[in-house]
């Protein structure tokens, strides 16, 4: 993901271009963390599973850990 996202600084709508398409007002970049968190955790997420994976231990396994008893 090489583009950022940019939002119109006078109707908040959301552009890739240097300037608003809709009302040709002036536009900020957003900051992909700021907007999309979740992919922060998917990344987590898949970090874990190849960690996982390396170690060669079962999925269900390291649910039920996570779980705590
Ligand atoms: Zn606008």
């Amino acid at each position: 993901m090489k583009m950022k996202m940019k939002k119109c600084k006078s109707c908040g709508e959301y552009t890739l271009k240097g300037k608003c398409p809709y009302c040709g007002g002036e536009v900020g970049v957003v900051y992909p963390a700021k907007f999309s968190p979740e992919d922060k955790y998917g990344k987590y997420r898949r970090m874990l599973k190849r960690q996982i994976m390396k170690e060669g231990l079962d999925e269900r396994d390291f649910h039920k850990r996570n779980k705590g008893c």
